[in-house]
């Protein structure tokens, strides 16, 4: 079965093809030329919606079943943020890097060294005309420095809950049982294959 992903986000791509590896998962990018996508919304749902209904159409295939994730990380003491923004939280065009930083940065500017956080995957999938979304969460806490050098995005700063390790330094298989995605993935399996039906 053939799932085609509506994001071009190198991280999620590789870790959605290896906890997928049953389908044949490949980014929109692949099958047409790629399009900016204004992501305006103001949830987590809302925004994987929005760029899944924009490549379904753009594909302009019935057929097609197409997934985009929307995805952040959410810190309690910084009242959520950067939550929806965390892909632009240093500002439009910032990367990954640079978002990892400023996040840390704020981190220390409230004066702790580790504090309560969390990740959130929204999953949307289209699929003859209809639409789908669930969501997955991984909790633990940010640290005010980075640590590995594995995963992608906030990953070097996070711990997930029950680990003393970063995401960065846990091996990828067991971020693969934990993350936010991974959980919204499985849900969205089901949805899959009971609409496959
Ligand atoms: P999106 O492409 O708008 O969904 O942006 C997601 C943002 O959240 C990016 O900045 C990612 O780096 C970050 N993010 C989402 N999931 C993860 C993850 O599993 N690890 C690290 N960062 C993540």
């Amino acid at each position: 079965m053939k799932i085609i992903l509506a994001t071009s986000n190198k991280g999620k791509v590789k870790e959605i093809k290896e906890l997928w590896s049953e389908y044949e998962v490949v980014p929109y990018s692949e099958l047409i030329e790629e399009f900016e996508i204004v992501e305006d919304a103001h949830t987590f749902k809302d925004n994987a919606l929005l760029k899944a209904r924009a490549v379904y159409k753009a594909l302009g295939d019935k057929e097609a079943i197409v997934i985009a994730d929307d995805s952040g990380i959410s810190v309690d003491i910084l009242k959520g943020e950067p939550g929806i923004y965390s892909a632009r939280y240093a500002g439009a065009g910032a990367s990954d890097k640079d978002n990892l930083y400023k996040l840390i940065k704020s981190v220390k500017d409230m004066g702790v060294i580790s504090t309560p956080a969390h990740y959130t995957a929204a999953i949307a999938i289209i699929y003859k005309e209809k639409e789908y979304s669930v969501h997955g969460w991984m909790y633990g806490d940010v640290i005010n420095e980075t640590r590995g050098e594995k995963g992608f995005g906030y990953d070097p700063m996070f711990i997930p809950s029950g680990y003393n390790k970063t995401v960065a330094e846990l091996d990828a298989n067991i971020k693969s049982k934990l993350s936010h995605r991974s959980k919204a993935l499985s849900l969205a399996k089901v949805i899959i294959e009971s609409v496959q039906l």
